[in-house]
């Protein structure tokens, strides 16, 4: 598959020879790769680049998903997950009380939690005292427990309300006992579309800058690409290239996720040419192209959740090298339409990777590696 003459034929000779060699792709190669008529020579690519880095294995993570609220001040055009108001039917805003006992249950099931990851809309009142509170009460229920937590968007939310910087947010937030940010919120960054999908949102800027501050004091975050929906390739490329750029400043992100736009309970609505089976096609493609352009992030995602069982597995010989985790409980994906379900357990994951050809590996929320039975993680007690 990797044969000099076939990607000659395709016109992808120097993306051939750079991949071989572990070189840079430029943005024109990443456009050349989105209009490759071959999926299979892409996937090709991004397999060889994908074992370079971690051979046939690919990571899950025991975690547990708690959503805290659906009301957000932000009226993003793609989101079925936001609510307007508390009063609003399928609106929920969750205690502090609420979340320890989603935190215990899962103690109770014996899962021997890996990863806490909490995320939520940007409720107009839910001050930052609050978030710092739930942190030490989980800190308090478990010491060593990885608290992945809040977008760069919601940060830039906790920072407007408290008329402090985001910097002063991370800073007080890690004190508190936060690990690692997930990255969502990245949506596209390309200037003319972002307004057209979340005009209120955090800008391109303030995102990087966030994801930066975090990096600089030794928060990891990961970062991610809504894609499927307006854009076009060029602004994939560029989105991809934008968090290279960071990565090389800062060195913090961990891993990227692209998330397909679900269209189902949008509000946005797409013409009948990006509906359709083609689409998982086109998820794949991202993926690849992803794994080949981000040199620099260690981690592919394939997010079982919005991607689907069947095409996470996949993903993985298109580059993916994790497919996240048991979840338990999800909101966002699931109420824009994800058909997945909840959760899955330790066996379905790993059964899902050794069947797929490749070697499951638990690992954390920074993505240390685990022995199966996760005897060295922390325990929910
Ligand atoms: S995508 Fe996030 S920020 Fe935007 S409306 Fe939905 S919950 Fe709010």
């Amino acid at each position: 598959m990797l044969d000099a003459a076939y990607y000659a034929d395709l016109g992808l000779s120097s993306i051939h020879e750079k991949v071989l060699d572990g070189r840079r792709l430029s943005f024109d190669d990443g456009l050349a790769l989105f209009d490759c008529p071959d999926i299979t020579a892409v996937g090709a690519l991004a397999l060889h680049a994908r074992c370079r880095l971690h051979g046939r294995k690919a990571f899950y993570v025991v975690n547990r998903q708690i959503n805290y609220t659906n009301v957000c001040v932000n009226g993003c055009v793609f989101c079925a997950f936001r609510r307007d108001a508390a009063n609003e039917p399928g609106a929920f805003v969750l205690s502090r009380e609420d979340i320890l006992a989603r935190l215990k249950n899962a103690d109770q099931s014996s899962l021997r939690l890996d990863e806490l990851h909490i995320v939520g809309g940007c409720h107009p009142g839910l001050r930052l005292e609050w978030f710092e509170d739930v942190l030490r009460a989980v800190r308090a229920v478990n010491p060593t427990l990885p608290i992945k937590a809040f977008t760069p968007v919601e940060i830039e939310h906790f920072a407007r309300l408290e008329g402090i910087s985001s910097l002063e947010v991370l800073q007080r937030l890690k004190a508190a006992g936060l690990t690692m940010l997930p990255g969502g919120g990245a949506e596209i960054f390309d200037e003319e579309l972002r307004p057209q999908l979340c005009p209120h949102k955090a800008d391109a800027a303030a995102w990087l800058r966030i994801s930066g501050e975090a990096h600089g004091l030794g928060i990891k975050t990961n970062c991610t690409m809504l894609f499927g929906h307006l854009e076009n390739a060029a602004q994939r490329v560029d989105h991809l290239c934008r968090l290279r750029d960071q990565q090389d400043k800062s060195g913090g992100f961990t891993c990227f996720i692209p998330l397909p736009f679900l269209t189902e309970n949008s509000r946005l609505k797409l013409p009948d040419e990006r509906l359709g089976p083609q689409r998982g096609l086109d998820q794949l493609r991202t993926v690849a192209v992803s794994r080949l352009l981000l040199d620099n992030i260690p981690h592919i995602k394939a997010y079982w959740i919005m991607l689907g069982p069947k095409l996470a597995q996949t993903a993985l010989w298109y580059g993916a090298d994790d497919l996240d985790g048991t979840i338990v409980e999800e909101h966002i994906g699931h109420m824009a339409g994800a058909q997945s379900s909840q959760g899955l357990t330790i066996n379905e994951l790993e059964s899902m990777i050794s069947e797929s050809g490749f070697e499951p590996v638990r690992r954390n929320a920074i993505f240390e590696t685990l022995p199966p039975d996760g005897r060295n993680s922390a325990e929910v007690r």
